[in-house]
């Protein structure tokens, strides 16, 4: 080539990437079960299933390597499902270290063009490999485990789909072979193990979900939080900041006192930072006295952090009228809302608000119907909507809310607001209501009914379809309910609606 030309950087350019990629280099697996076993309990408490599965994983890869030789890594691509801060992340970094393979990561989250899966083509100025490529010459060898971070938050717009992209990526029959716009040629991939994490399954590209092994990793009770901020939390946070193992000792009162009153989440994000912040302030106290230890006491919290950022909400003890305590399931987990409804004077309108999604709405509207076949049995008038207004508000206006699980806890209000019958506001329901009043079942009844426990509720009504889900919530938990399986609507109301007072 003439000296000069522009050609020359970038045909170095691509010489050098080739050269940097890890063609050939592998890493021997660790299938040592009882090893993998111990790498997974040192640095997560609980995640059972998740465990488990992995612990297959590796089985089934031991039993090939002995009985063929074989010890290609290949099986379905599990996708941990959860809310954010519960371990997903970091579990993938423990799978990577129990096996023995490098790691890493890159993050979909809103990832919207395919050049930035695959690449630019080299004829463009200032073209690159795409970011698996990236990765991959990061990690160094062909088999590192590959974590793909919420996969679920990918967008797609007119410069492409990723997902498609992603799908030659994580499809076993076709990634011994991905080919990088960049690269012109096939890179081999199946050796990788391929783990992704979300945070919602509905978001997920269908033809992406089908491809995956879904595994749901829940929300923390608080007795697990507390588990896991004495195991790991503390000693970690200590070592962080400088200080030695064990210098600064929050025992059991204090660290319950820090996850009720300073933290509201389903996993230990906030956790984790507030025990930072006690560890710091503890540093600091200890270099001011000299002190080579410290103990910090319920009482030392507060003065460490502040007044209590967040009170139990106790439910309001009076019956009332027009007002349900509902469940819900947002992607942070349960949480208690309160669904109001009133009556007004009108001409038959329904106003619905507080930001609900369009399921939520159609199932008010379901709600209503159903009273008014049934207005009869409660004592209404059957042409009782003529002549008012309904309004069904849910409280936190600006956070949006879908989902039909809701139907129930509407239906409630209704009746309660148009009979002036007060609703018992230490029950708290959920569950989907059909047009015939049949109560269907219901998701995430396991974070819905840590949200009751939070919210010191005494009677929980769940759709009589989820009473095996039960099976899931700690028996601790569920000791301190009294709970309905509800199959029609009437179970609900005949548990949530009291008589009405004169
Ligand atoms: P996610 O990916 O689910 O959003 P992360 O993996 O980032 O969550 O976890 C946040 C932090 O919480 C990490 O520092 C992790 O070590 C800690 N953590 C979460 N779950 C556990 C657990 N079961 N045991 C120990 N530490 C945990």
């Amino acid at each position: 080539m003439a000296p000069g030309t522009p050609e020359i950087g970038v045909s170095e350019t691509y010489l050098e990437w080739i050269c940097d990629l890890p063609w050939g280099k592998y890493t021997t697996d660790n299938l040592d079960l009882k090893r993998a076993r111990r790498i997974l309990d040192e640095d997560h408490y609980g995640m059972k299933q998740v465990k488990e599965r992995v612990i297959e994983y590796l089985a089934v890869q031991r039993m090939k390597q002995i009985n063929s030789g074989d010890s290609a890594l290949k099986g379905p691509i599990l996708c941990f499902v959860g809310p954010p801060g519960v371990g997903k992340t970091s579990i993938v970094k423990g799978i990577a270290k129990a096996v023995g393979r490098k790691f890493v990561q890159m993050s979909l989250g809103g990832v919207r063009d395919e050049a930035e899966i695959r690449g630019h083509r080299r004829t463009y100025v200032g073209a690159i490999p795409g970011r698996i490529l990236s990765a991959m010459k990061q990690a160094g060898t062909m088999n590192p485990v590959f974590l793909f971070d919420e996969i679920d938050k990918m967008g797609n717009d007119f410069r492409g789909d990723p997902a498609s992209a992603m799908l030659e990526v994580l499809d076993g029959e076709q990634n011994m072979a991905f080919r990088d716009h960049y690269l012109e040629m096939p890179f081999d991939l199946s050796q990788v193990m391929f783990i992704t994490t979300a945070n919602s399954m509905s978001t997920i590209p269908a033809p992406l979900l089908d491809r995956m092994e879904i595994i749901e990793v829940s929300s923390y009770t608080e007795e697990e939080k507390l588990q896991i901020a004495k195991r790991h939390l503390l000693a970690k946070e200590t070592l962080a900041h400088g200080l030695e193992k064990g210098s600064v000792k929050i025992p059991e009162s204090a660290l319950k006192r820090i996850i009720e009153d300073y933290t509201r989440e389903a996993g230990v994000r906030t956790l984790t930072r507030t025990i930072a912040s006690v560890v710091r302030k503890a540093a600091v106290e200890m270099l001011d006295n000299n002190l080579a230890q410290i103990t910090v006491t319920k009482e030392k919290v507060q003065k460490y952090l502040g007044a209590p950022r967040f009170l139990r909400d106790l439910p309001e003890k009076e019956p009332r009228v027009g007002i349900v305590n509902g469940l819900a399931y947002t992607t942070v987990g349960g949480e208690m809302l309160a669904v109001e409804c009133a009556v007004l004077p009108g001409s038959g309108a329904l106003s619905l608000t507080g930001k609900l999604g369009d399921v939520m709405k159609e199932s008010a509207q379901a709600a209503l119907s159903w009273v008014r076949v049934h207005a009869e049995a409660y004592g209404l008038e059957p042409d009782f909507y003529k002549k008012s207004d309904i309004h069904i508000h849910v409280p936190e206006g600006a956070v949006p809310k879908d989902g039909p699980s809701a139907g129930v806890t509407m239906a409630t209000a209704l009746i309660s607001a148009l009979t002036q019958r007060p609703v018992r506001q230490d029950v708290a329901m959920t569950g989907e209501i059909t047009l015939r009043g049949r109560v269907l079942p219901i998701g995430g009844l396991k974070e819905k009914t840590l949200a009751a426990y939070r919210a010191g509720i005494h009677t929980l009504i769940i759709p009589k379809e989820n009473k095996k889900d039960l099976e899931d919530v700690p028996a601790k938990v569920l000791d301190t309910f009294d709970v309905v399986c509800a199959e029609q609507i009437g179970d609900v109301l005949a548990k949530a609606l009291m008589e009405k007072q004169e």
